[in-house]
């Protein structure tokens, strides 16, 4: 159920709500929008009766949600979602790329490439320090020494980065380099680990998992969204099905269908979408197209030698290439292509603003 209050209403009719929904048993999230504040109520509703807020003072009226995802859903949250990550902001007018390799592989080679996809266009590094392999003798990633690297790929270039993290236990460590935190497709339903990342106060990019519903991306957010982190943005990675002339099927749909359901901002993956680095280019433009509010792509200096998907990463030459027609099909749909903030417009304890 939502609550929403009167433009008028006060801070004390709304902590009066509150602390009356949560009398009642609920768990209350408010949101705090330009007219109105709405307080969405999840959790055990049994003893909540929309009654008793219909006559509290402030209160305009109450609303049932119908869908399962409270939070995610659009129905208390009718305004798009917008994640600052520095100054770089994903869900708003411009599309976000992220860019850089499947796995941090040295230190030589994140710097190389982070410099590449930033002269490119790019305005997120991306990059695995702990990597899910399907084989447990594949490489696994450089762990803590990879963050080490990636932080100080940031320093040098001062585009945020996203990583991702694989287990509850560490979280915290993944939060105190990453300034996006990517929980993986293998892991879209690990419940433990969606709960510990929705109790920090980063970013949290959630792909879809291999045979997910997007009924059950959304379910996923909600775990996040639930534990406190508002931050989420939903990632659309391809998904299994008959069809094995790719590796994934890229699900163009799901982009126009999470936008319909969910206000929160939303990221293709063309690369694991496909598998194939020659369909990445016509992917990401199709995807930006459909409405994505970023991209995320593979990019590596060496692919033929690359620890990790090697055959669906794009040499820097060519994703400089994809970033100029990006731009095209961008204008196309009135949107733009983000650029790195300036300092100016970087919140002044935000990292990018102290590195640039
Ligand atoms: C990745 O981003 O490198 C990755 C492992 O992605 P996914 O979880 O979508 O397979
Ligand atoms: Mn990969």
């Amino acid at each position: 159920m939502i609550v929403v209050m009167k433009s008028d209403a006060t801070a004390a009719e709304i902590a009066a709500v509150i602390s009356k929904a949560e009398q009642m048993g609920a768990s209350t999230h408010p949101i705090y929008g330009a007219d109105h504040t709405v307080i969405a109520l999840v959790g055990d509703m049994t003893r909540v009766e929309r009654s008793v807020f219909d006559a509290m003072a402030g209160v305009l009226k109450t609303v049932r949600i119908q869908e399962p995802y409270k939070l995610a859903g659009r129905t208390s949250h009718p305004h798009q979602t917008v994640i600052d990550v520095g100054g770089v902001k994903i869900g708003g007018q411009d599309v976000v790329v992220m860019a850089g390799p499947c796995s941090v592989e040295s230190r030589e080679q994140i710097l190389e490439v982070a410099h590449m996809v930033k002269e490119a266009g790019a305005t997120v590094l991306r990059g695995g320090a702990f990597k899910p392999r399907t084989s447990p003798y594949s490489f696994q990633g450089l762990g803590e020494k990879g963050l080490q690297y990636l932080a100080e790929a940031r320093e040098q270039t001062g585009l945020p980065i996203i990583t991702e993290v694989m287990r509850e236990e560490q979280v915290q460590m993944v939060a105190e380099y990453a300034d996006i935190l990517q929980i993986g497709a293998r892991n879209m339903q690990n419940y433990g680990l969606l709960q510990a990342v929705g109790k920090v106060q980063k970013p949290v990019m959630l792909k879809r998992g291999i045979s997910g519903e997007i009924k059950e991306l959304l379910m996923c957010a909600e775990y996040i969204l639930s534990n406190g982190n508002y931050n989420v943005m939903l990632c659309e990675r391809g998904i299994r099905t008959y069809e094995t002339a790719t590796r994934n099927t890229f699900d163009l749909n799901a982009i126009p269908v999470l936008h319909r359901a969910s206000h929160l901002p939303v990221v293709a993956d063309p690369s694991h979408g496909t598998g194939d680095w020659e369909l990445i280019p016509d992917m990401s433009k199709a995807a930006v197209a459909a409405g994505a509010d970023a991209l995320i792509v593979e990019v590596h200096q060496n692919p033929d030698n690359a620890l990790s998907d090697g055959d669906q990463s794009l040499k820097p030459e060519r994703f400089a290439q994809l970033m100029a027609d990006l731009r095209r099909v961008a204008a196309a749909v009135d949107r733009s292509i983000a650029t790195l903030p300036t300092e100016r417009e970087t919140s002044v304890n935000g990292r990018v603003a102290a590195l640039a």
